[in-house]
């Protein structure tokens, strides 16, 4: 999530492995700094063994060794810049392709329409979703201590974390139609059918609630290692199902999903991206609609487990396209359009600060997600704790810095923007119009970062699909060349910059009257910008090291 949230992140042992191994130049610079870390990660990896022996419900010895990463890792990274153009270009095409056959009703294809009402789907989706993070979920708990002998681990973090966000921007919020902890949750409710709505508190607190969840949910994985520590990813995903089983005991649909979870949060700020909307066909015939099943349901479908309204529904941040609601429309009114590529990110009805705060708070999160892959995250450590404050508050400092610095940066430059504006409203109101131009830079660098352990680690992703029935790991290694993966990284950066600089150029022309105006009030934002690409650019410039 390096979206669910967080993947974020690397372990220190992983950046260890990358410094040991990978770099040498970085590693004997910064040699004799290290002993610190380094004996904390040695007695990290000590306790981790002893915990292991507790832990160990399988037959592994605690004296197992992880397997060793065999992938490629450049001390420079190199670029193929004829591919990356032809990329660029591919991507644009796909864009401008998708702008050219916008408004049109994919419902109107016989196999799709057949598909959405079909008692099928979307059981198709959640059947096989659902036993797969059941083997995940057993491997996290009952497999290998080490993450690159763990079948669960790597397919939760090295192959799902990464695609998921993909989907967000193919499909919007579709994930989460097959995440297992919600079928749990409608299950429960079957048999206790709870008729609670969410109330001012969860509508109004909920989104911060996600917010705070991100951030200690990803400080813990920088602390302790949750993404290389399969028990502990297992541990995560517990609390998750308990919270999903406590709400959906007492609220009707998916009050957590919508509320609560940080997951969802996260999909439905990267769903604004998605180029389907799920809308009414005429709004006339909604209006003279008295049964409403969209929203109530009917003896064909559910209703809708988001409590959306079709004709009142505001995009797509609450819509899993579960199609219920197709199924349950008695006028057959109700259409899937194609939409340009981000244009609920500028055209959306209502601003949310809340909402526009996730999308900048992403963008620090993003960068730890980066930095704490690196060598310099030690360096910098080191830097603090030469101060005399031990490991843990000097990781604690680094990660809130990290977040709080850009959102610094971006109260600043919307303060510059709205004094520009024509008719100048307030710093907040600034900030949360032009916050949702951020969400494209933080997909592309989400995306560019996972890439990077998607196809330099994919030789584990085929070993851990057979991992799951034989338990051991037999493949390692990557897919394909670092420059290529350099290449895809890059890419993705420059069009997730692009993204941004474009979403803001049309929220700036929304407020203003002109062109040359709509610049102005994009400037400070845009300088902005360049800053957070040049950071990302450096980040990605360094050597990365392998999860595990
Ligand atoms: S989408 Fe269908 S069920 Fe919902 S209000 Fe419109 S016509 Fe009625
Ligand atoms: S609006 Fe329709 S497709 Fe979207 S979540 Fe609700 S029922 Fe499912």
């Amino acid at each position: 999530m390096s979206t669910m949230a967080h993947d974020m992140s690397s372990t220190d042992h992983a950046v260890m492995m990358a410094q040991e191994t990978n770099n040498p130049e970085t590693n004997s610079n910064t040699e004799s700094d290290m002993s610190s870390p380094t004996h904390d990660h040695a007695a990290m990896l000590a306790k981790q063994n002893n915990l292991n022996t507790a832990h160990d419900h399988n037959d592994h010895s605690h004296t197992e060794e992880p397997t060793t990463h065999t992938a490629e890792h450049p001390s420079k990274v190199s670029i193929d810049w004829l591919s990356m153009i032809l990329i660029i270009f591919v991507i644009a095409g796909i864009i401008y392709f998708i702008r050219s056959i916008q408004g049109k009703d994919l419902l109107e294809y016989t196999i799709i329409k057949r598909i959405a009402k079909s008692k099928v789907y979307p059981g198709i989706l959640q059947v096989p979703t659902f036993i797969l993070f059941g083997f995940i979920i057993y491997y996290f708990f009952f497999g290998s201590f080490f993450y690159a002998n763990n079948p669960g681990s790597i397919l939760a973090w090295t192959l799902w974390w990464p695609l998921v966000p993909l989907t967000f921007i193919l499909f919007g919020r579709m994930w989460c139609v097959a995440c297992p902890l919600p079928i749990i949750g409608d299950f429960i409710q079957k048999f206790t059918n709870p008729t609670r709505k969410a109330g001012h508190f969860l509508k109004t607190y909920g989104i911060w609630i996600m917010d705070g969840m991100f951030i200690v949910i990803t400080l813990f994985d920088r602390l302790y290692g949750m993404v290389d520590t399969p028990w502990l990813s297992g541990l995560i995903f517990v609390l998750l199902l308990l919270g999903v089983i406590a709400i959906s005991l007492r609220y009707e649909r998916r009050t957590f999903c919508k509320h609560l979870c940080f997951l969802g949060g996260v999909s439905g700020n990267y769903s604004m991206l998605s180029s389907l909307s799920l809308e009414s066909k005429d709004k006339s015939v909604c209006n003279s609609c008295n049964v409403k099943a969209c929203y109530f349901g009917s003896g064909k479908a559910p209703p809708c487990p988001y409590s959306n309204v079709i004709p009142t529904k505001e995009g797509m941040r609450n819509c899993t396209l579960c199609a219920d609601c197709i199924k349950n429309c008695p006028n057959d009114n109700i259409a899937i359009r194609i939409r340009s590529i981000a244009s609920e990110l500028w055209s959306h009805v209502r601003v949310s600060f809340s909402e526009s705060f996730f999308a900048k708070l992403m963008v620090g999160i993003v960068i730890i997600q980066n930095i704490g892959m690196l060598a310099i995250w030690f360096d910098l450590q080191n830097k603090i704790m030469k101060y005399g404050i031990s490991q843990k508050p000097a990781i604690i400092l680094l990660y809130f810095s990290a977040i709080a610095i850009p959102l610094l940066l971006m109260t600043i430059s919307s303060y510059f923007s709205n004094r520009l504006q024509t008719t100048p409203l307030s710093t907040k109101t600034n900030f949360a119009a032009f916050g949702y131009a951020f969400i494209p830079i933080d997909v592309a660098c989400h995306i560019a970062h996972n890439l990077y352990h998607l196809l330099s680690e994919g030789k584990q992703i085929f070993g851990a699909f057979i991992g799951l029935f034989s338990g051991k790991i037999i493949y390692t290694g990557s897919i394909t060349s670092s420059t290529t993966i350099s290449t895809l990284q890059y890419a993705f950066i420059i069009l997730g910059s692009l993204g941004t600089l474009y979403v803001a150029y049309r929220i700036a022309r929304a407020k203003e009257q002109t062109t040359l105006s709509a610049w102005k009030i994009l400037l400070p934002h845009a300088l902005l910008l360049i800053i957070i690409i040049i950071v990302n650019i450096y980040l990605f410039s360094l050597p990365m090291a392998h999860r595990g």
